[in-house]
């Protein structure tokens, strides 16, 4: 753990065996911290913010230090990519992939650390001048989950060091490798002692004591709803800044018009990506009543066909799920599904092969059948599980990928861009992809309506979400009025 400027263990001594879920391997012991390795981190980062110059450096020598991040993890990005397919089991293309886009994520907020320079606004009062800055909130806890571990991450350290505040960040307790190389590049980057603190451990100890802390001002969280409901209920003891990713059961509508190959294909990438284990997975597929027999019946097809295997073997396709338990919740919910009355099309098993016996898999699964009453069609399952419905209008496809508690992110697919932009409009999401699935990038906002999150990250408000704003009234006249005479 990297606390106030130093690498430590957990004052425990305490550790815990980090596993490849590929294969069940112990990868190594990382230190297991607890509540008073956090209070510790927590004063570190408080007295750094508060009495450290971190808050007060000019803007554009913070954004030169989160820069050389992004310079590091472009240099070291074969070991990250190497580490977080070791830790996740995702295939090694895509923790590359994942690592051109966090170094891309640090380099946008470097970026936008001196570009705001405040806004002069106009006063109604003669003789006075207004203006509006933003300065940084203060402590910020950051908690991440273990589908995109460093991604993640990053979405909340970038920019959360670029508005100048100091934070305490913990990774999933099931994957903190990648996370821990980065505070040494954060380290090698000159970040100020106390500006940036790790703690590793479990939700419970470590993410609750950073919720429930009252020297800490901002709490962000990514991870699922349920957890979510307890941050926001601990925040509330001071009143904290919080911002919120949630889980998402994303709507994905194919219209018979749409390109066939295209909309195939996305559809499988929308579910399968990642064995689904995406906050933004298209889990629940919508196609037009039109073509859906033809639509399921290759999508099944090529389901079947996706190649599980290890992360670092070139012909895998698909990695396994995170956990034991992780695969005990997928499995569960096939069966809720099957009891509901939903048909398996494809999958709805681990797979038989020899060579994956030891790794948490579980076959890409598609279930057909469906209505949205269903629970599996309106709770994240989190796994490699699509759940297919049908709808006969516009009007029917935008009705039933709105109903849901979730709005994070969907797509629809057709070549009439008119019908694209009206359901585009018509959906309750914070990301809406058209004849595409899955592009996200540093620029633009990410986050959700309804449960699906509070805030955004990424883009501008990526950076909003770390600041205070303050509006500072001068009078260039000053004369008493007395009113009290
Ligand atoms: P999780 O909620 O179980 O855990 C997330 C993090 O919270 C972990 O670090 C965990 O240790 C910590 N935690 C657990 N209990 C806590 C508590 N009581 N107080 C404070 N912290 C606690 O989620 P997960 O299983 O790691 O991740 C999967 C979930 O994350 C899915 O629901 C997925 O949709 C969501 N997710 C959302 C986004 C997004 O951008 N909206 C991105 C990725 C993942």
């Amino acid at each position: 753990m990297f606390i106030d400027g130093a690498w430590v263990e957990a004052k425990s001594n305490e550790t815990r065996a980090i596993i490849n879920p590929y294969n069940q391997e112990e990868i190594v012991q990382s230190a297991e911290g607890n509540r008073e390795d956090t209070k510790a981190a927590i004063q570190a980062a408080r007295i750094a913010f508060d009495k450290g110059e971190w808050a007060n450096t000019p803007a554009n020598e913070r954004g030169d230090i989160v820069q050389k991040v992004a310079d590091y993890i472009r240099r070291d990005k074969e070991e990250l990519a190497e580490l977080e397919t070791l830790d996740s089991g995702k295939t090694i293309e895509e923790s590359r992939a994942d690592m051109d886009d966090i170094a891309g994520v640090f380099q946008f907020f470097a970026g936008l650390a001196d570009k705001d320079g405040g806004e002069v606004i106009s006063s109604p009062i003669p003789d006075s001048e207004s203006k509006v800055v933003h300065e940084p909130v203060g402590v910020c806890g950051q908690i991440t989950p273990w589908n995109y571990p460093l991604l993640q991450a990053a979405w909340k350290i970038a920019p959360a060091l670029a508005a100048g505040n100091t934070i305490v960040v913990k990774p999933s307790e099931i994957t903190p490798l990648t996370t821990v190389k980065v505070f040494e590049l954060i380290e090698e980057a000159g970040a100020p002692k106390g500006v940036a603190n790790l703690v590793l451990g479990k939700g419970t100890d470590v993410g609750a004591e950073l919720s429930e802390n009252t020297d800490v001002d901002l709490i962000s969280f990514t991870g699922g709803i349920d957890t979510g409901k307890k941050i926001m209920q601990a925040a509330s003891v001071n009143v904290k800044k919080i911002a919120l990713e949630l889980g998402g059961k994303n709507p994905n509508i194919v219209f018979a018009d749409a390109d066939f190959e295209l909309a195939v294909d996305q559809a499988l990438n929308a579910a399968f990506f990642h064995a689904g284990q995406v906050c933004s997975a298209g889990a629940r597929l919508l196609v037009e009543d039109s073509i859906h027999d033809e639509f399921v019946e290759e999508l099944v097809k090529r389901a079947g066909n996706i190649k599980l295997g290890n992360g670092f073997d070139d012909n895998t396709q698909s990695g396994p799920v995170i956990s034991a338990e992780h695969r005990a919740k997928v499995e569960k919910y096939v069966e809720i599904g099957q009891e509901e009355g939903a048909k398996i099309a494809v999958g709805g098993k681990r797979p038989e092969a020899a060579d994956l016996q030891d790794g948490f898999f579980y076959l890409p699964t598609v279930f057909t059948n469906c209505t949205s009453d269903m629970r599996i069609v309106q709770e994240e399952v989190f796994g490699p599980v699509l759940t297919v419905e049908k709808f006969s209008n516009k009007e029917e496809a935008v009705e039933k990928a709105n109903d849901t508690i979730y709005g994070l992110a969907g797509a629809v697919f057709t070549t009439d861009i008119g019908k694209a932009e009206e359901v585009a409009s018509s959906l309750r999401l914070g990301t809406v992809w058209i004849n595409d699935f899955h592009p996200y990038f540093a620029q633009a906002p990410w986050g959700g309506f309804k449960q699906s999150g509070i805030g955004r990250e990424l883009g501008k408000p990526g950076l909003e979400e770390y600041t205070e704003v303050k509006h500072i009234f001068r009078s260039k006249k000053p004369e008493p009025i007395h009113w009290f005479k």
